[in-house]
């Protein structure tokens, strides 16, 4: 069976699609979102991360690794990542929790094996299995071949996408996706572009593609409100345009953005990139959900 590399997987959530679900969140993402709050899921590969505040200097993790890739320096643990394997043993061995493996190959049997636990909760629920990342369609092989497993088992499918893809995928992803959670973060190429590091246009292409495909019952837009990057009353203005043209009249869902990644950046040794956009008070969300329905839709904040 196919392999692929996975950092998550999440019990019983309620907003990633309809019902209960399970949440399986892919590695690797072709997008750098600045204000990524999932920024582990970012490299394709996996990794070891380091929380130096939960660092107790205990010298665990020197003692056990096996290619004797750690130090303790008087202020914290240094790792050789020339020499290190990634076995991640000084994460199991650690007693605070600073060191972690983010990632691990898994089959797809495996995957499935996991998430069919929770099937009686799907049944009675309308839920199913959520596939999140990172960019899942990263992992296309994998993907088209843990939604094959899923669908052959009576499971409800979902994914979360950016929607930046190679558009050849889009007819093998809808056989066996009953539902498309698909992000618009800007109608602009350029903005989009200085913000995420794609333009747009193949997502916007994608869009279409799929609307045309699928239908308006199996898509939800989503649009995650960043404070200074989209949240203007012409860029949503921009982005309801863009729904409408594709053919779309459903409910659209607003994302909050959430600001409270930063130990996610910091445990990745990237906490000079993390940015805080600050939150929208209550009359801008208001504002902005007031935008969408003017325009017709039925609107759903997460
Ligand atoms: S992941 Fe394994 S090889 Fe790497 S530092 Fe930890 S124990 Fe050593
Ligand atoms: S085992 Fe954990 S707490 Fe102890 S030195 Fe290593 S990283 Fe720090």
């Amino acid at each position: 069976m196919k392999k692929g590399i996975i950092f998550d997987i999440q019990y019983n959530c309620i907003y990633d699609g309809p019902g209960i679900r399970t949440c399986v969140f892919f590695k690797g993402c072709p997008l750098r979102c600045a204000w990524c709050h999932n920024p582990e899921s970012q490299r394709l590969d996996p990794q070891m991360s380091y929380f130096a505040e939960k660092c107790v200097l205990c010298g665990s993790c020197m003692k056990t690794c096996p290619n004797h890739a750690i130090q303790i320096t008087k202020k914290r643990m240094e790792r050789n990542v020339g020499k290190c394997a990634l076995c991640g043993e000084c994460a199991r061995v650690c007693p605070n929790g600073a060191m972690e493996k983010i990632g691990r190959e898994v089959n797809v049997g495996e995957v499935v094996e996991i998430v069919m636990r929770d099937e009686p909760f799907y049944k009675n629920s309308g839920g199913g299995v959520t596939i999140s990342g990172g960019e899942p369609t990263l992992q296309s092989v994998f993907l088209l071949e843990l939604l094959s497993e899923l669908k052959n088992k009576g499971i409800h499918t979902a994914i979360e996408t950016s929607g930046y893809f190679e558009p050849d995928l889009i007819n093998e992803l809808c056989k066996n996706t009953d539902l498309f959670l698909f992000d618009i973060k800007h109608a602009d190429p350029a903005a989009h572009k200085a913000y995420t590091g794609v333009t747009n246009e193949k997502i916007m292409f994608n869009l279409k593609s799929i609307f045309e495909l699928v239908g308006q019952n199996r898509i939800i837009p989503r649009i995650p409100m960043i404070p200074g990057f989209n949240t203007n009353t012409d860029t949503i203005e921009n982005i309801i345009k863009i729904i409408i043209a594709a053919g779309y009249f459903g409910s659209v869902h607003i994302m909050h953005y959430n600001n409270t990644a930063r130990s996610k950046w910091e445990k990745i040794g990237r906490g000079l990139e993390y940015c805080d956009y600050g939150k929208l008070s209550d009359e801008e969300t208001g504002a902005l959900k007031s935008q969408f329905e003017k325009a017709g839709f039925e609107v759903v904040i997460n």
